[in-house]
């Protein structure tokens, strides 16, 4: 089995890369994703990681994975998305990722991601669109299938 380590996702050995992920990252083996500090998805069923906080759209979510990245906490992204879209409604519906971090660790991550989320609120609106706009260049420049696009808002 090989292992997303930005999601926690399993997949057969012959996939490569996470679909899941809006930057669809390489796979990699559970040995890996051990000496990351990484759960595997039936560690994650023992409640070791819980949330630590919510991202609206993958640029929060990956400003996130930076900043607990850059503090050593091991992290996974876990799309929230579930059930069947209609891709006619898919514009409507905002998708959002779980920020999950090991229990030990909840209570720094949360502070720290409520420090950042304040701090967005505080910069101009007009940057955090560019740096979508650019998100979602860089997704259909990569030919990343439409429904893993960044919400239209
Ligand atoms: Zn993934």
């Amino acid at each position: 089995m090989r292992y997303c380590s930005r999601c926690g996702s399993e997949y057969q050995d012959s996939v490569a890369n996470c679909t899941d992920c809006p930057t669809h990252p390489p796979l990699v083996s559970s040995d890996e994703m051990h000496d990351r500090g990484l759960p595997l998805p039936h560690e994650l069923d023992q409640h070791r990681f819980v949330k630590a906080g919510i991202a609206e759209d993958p640029v929060t979510a990956q400003v996130f994975a930076d900043v607990l990245e850059e503090q050593g906490i091991p992290l996974i992204v876990r799309p929230g998305r579930s059930g069947i879209v209609d891709e006619l409604t898919t514009g409507n519906l905002l998708p959002w990722w779980e920020i999950l971090v090991p229990d030990t660790s909840q209570t720094r991550a949360a502070s720290l991601l409520e420090q950042v989320k304040l701090q967005s609120q505080a910069t101009a609106e007009e940057a955090g669109r560019a740096a979508e706009e650019e998100e979602r260049e860089g997704e259909l420049a990569r030919g990343a299938p439409l429904d893993s696009a960044p919400p239209a808002i």
